[in-house]
């Protein structure tokens, strides 16, 4: 078992816990965007969010906001917090393993996502009916 999180949630890794229950683990990441920067992650072994079950899924959105919650109690610098989840390594995921960062932001805190040329482009109403209707089909 090489998944550094498994580690972690078998107590072979350290880290700087912040939550835990039977099912999720929360802690500080080590490589922050900003202070208090937090990472919720299921202790059991899922590389995508779709290999995890719907309650677990409602589950860690539960434990994040949570943590969230704390954040802004607490005296770190934090205006604003973005919950952001990375399924798949091109979509920026390093460890293949579930996490959702909790990110404390305030402004200027020079983290932002990077928009493509086009944003701003609006499709026109057919279009985003025609994308609509191919996401509906893989809905059951
Ligand atoms: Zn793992």
């Amino acid at each position: 078992m090489k998944c550094i999180f498994c580690k972690i949630v078998k107590k072979e890794l350290p880290c700087s816990k912040v939550y835990e229950d039977k099912d999720f683990l929360a802690l500080m990441d080590i490589k922050p965007i900003n202070k208090g920067h937090v990472l919720v992650i299921p202790k059991k072994h899922s590389e995508l969010i779709s290999e995890m079950n719907k309650t677990d899924i409602s589950k860690m959105m539960v434990v994040a906001e949570k943590i969230s919650s704390a954040i802004r109690k607490s005296r770190i610098r934090c205006r604003g917090i973005n919950f952001f989840l990375a399924d798949g390594r091109t979509a920026g995921q390093e460890v293949l393993h579930v996490h959702l960062h909790v990110i404390p932001r305030f402004l200027n805190d020079g983290f932002g996502f990077k928009f493509p040329d086009n944003y701003g482009d609006k499709p026109s109403k057919k279009e985003l009916e025609r994308l609509a209707e191919k996401i509906k089909r893989g809905l059951d």
